[in-house]
């Protein structure tokens, strides 16, 4: 198992190479709020990221974009994904988006029925990784006993509104039959597959691979190929392959049994909401998305209209894609700095989870965004203190 199982690109400090004392490092990095509870749970992570910030301004630097995307956007310029927004995501390096109440905007719409897909397609972020962990909230799965992180195809698959070159992958050739194309590319899969078994390497060493090959020969036959094909070049990793429907089982019975699953996007994006099951809540199901040169935080959950404006809506999943976003910038850039905010960001995630009273509903809690967020940031002030005392003895 994976000894910090909020960090799911794994390295240790040891390894990174120290910055010269002097160097600060800025980051640039674009914010969208969103739709529904996107405002609400965007708003409390950057509360959390500008408290983090403060701590550690003599060490990193994060600088801030604000962005249109989703209804604000489309109130504005009848585009739910502007022009406009996607040069300054461009101009930046990552990104942090609220969830997005997809398929409601209007047919003509511009931006198409899920501008987060186009985002994804647009920055080729091709690994879409969701950690689930075993918190204790829900009861058939106890604390600690299930760390396991899904990597989704990200860019392709049945996903018609980004699986063409030019058109849509679904379309009706007469009023009674619709049609939806499945994109399966080699080179698509090997590199998701090969996102996963980087990952493995640095947490217990198993992945497993999610197909339905023994029907769908070609398609998902060709990512199986892919998989072995990876599988070989890395000799230390253990492997299994699970045909999609008995991995939903499993998924509910024995969940500790997985470390690494990778899949295309449509089974992936269903068994993550399922793995979000055994966290208790989809507000404890963060996500990046990650290509080569680009990544975005997203939690892994929707707009939930459900909840909006109530005040109740769970900001943590955000917050941890955040943390899952630093880790990413941190290792890419050797920034042992940012890297050690970072663990301070995850040290009081766990420490806020640990407190049930301030929990929002979907924990088990009373609290609310705001409470919730407020006891991160008093958690964030306790482990810097606590670091500060180390260092002074
Ligand atoms: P949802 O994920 O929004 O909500 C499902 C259930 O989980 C609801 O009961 C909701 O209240 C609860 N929930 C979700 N996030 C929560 C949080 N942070 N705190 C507390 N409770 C939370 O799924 P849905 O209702 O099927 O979809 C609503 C909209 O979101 C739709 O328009 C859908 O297309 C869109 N959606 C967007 C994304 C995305 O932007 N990445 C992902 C999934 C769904």
């Amino acid at each position: 198992m994976a000894s910090d199982p909020l960090l799911c690109i794994q390295q240790e400090t040891e390894t990174i190479e120290v910055l010269r004392a002097n160097d600060v490092k800025t980051y640039r990095i674009s914010v969208a709020k969103g739709d529904g509870i996107g405002p609400e749970i965007v708003n409390s992570t950057l509360d959390v990221l500008d408290k983090l910030q403060a701590y550690y301004k003599q060490e990193v630097c994060i600088e801030l974009k604000q962005v249109l995307v989703g209804w604000e956007a489309y109130n504005k310029f009848a585009n739910s994904l502007p022009e406009e927004s996607i040069r300054k995501m461009e101009s930046v390096e990552g990104l942090i988006l609220g969830p997005l109440s997809l398929g409601t905007y209007p047919p003509s719409d511009p931006g198409g029925p899920s501008p987060s897909g186009k985002i994804r397609k647009h920055f080729d972020l091709y690994a879409n990784i969701r950690p689930t962990i075993s918190y204790g909230f829900n009861k058939c799965y106890p604390k600690g006993k299930v760390d396991l992180v899904i990597v989704r195809e990200n860019t392709e698959g049945f996903y018609a509104d980004r699986n063409m070159f030019e058109g849509n992958g679904e379309f009706k050739p007469n009023r009674d039959v619709a049609l939806s194309v499945r994109v399966i590319n080699r080179e698509s899969c090997r590199r998701v597959i090969r996102a996963a078994f980087e990952l493995a390497k640095h947490r217990s060493g198993k992945v497993t691979a999610v197909h339905k090959g023994n029907v769908l020969k070609m398609t998902d036959g060709l990512f199986l190929e892919e998989f072995r094909n990876t599988a070989q070049q890395y000799s230390s990793i253990q492997v299994d392959d699970k045909i999609v429907d008995t991995m939903a089982y499993e998924l509910v019975l024995h969940p500790e049994r997985y470390d690494v699953i990778v899949t295309t996007n449509m089974y992936g994006d269903i068994l993550t909401d399922e793995a979000a099951a055994i966290a208790g809540s989809l507000g404890l199901a963060p996500s990046l998305n990650a290509g080569e040169n680009y990544a975005m935080a997203q939690a892994a959950h929707g707009s939930a209209p459900d909840i909006a404006g109530k005040g109740i809506a769970n900001p943590l999943a955000e917050i941890m894609s955040l943390n899952m976003l630093l880790d990413w910038f941190a290792q890419r850039n050797n920034d042992v700095k940012l890297l050690q905010m970072s663990k301070t960001l995850r040290n009081a995630l766990k420490g806020t989870i640990d407190n049930t009273e301030t929990l929002t509903p979907d924990m088990g809690g009373k609290g609310t965004t705001v409470s919730i967020t407020k006891l991160v940031i008093e958690k964030i002030t306790e482990e810097v203190t606590k670091k500060n005392a180390k260092t002074m003895v």
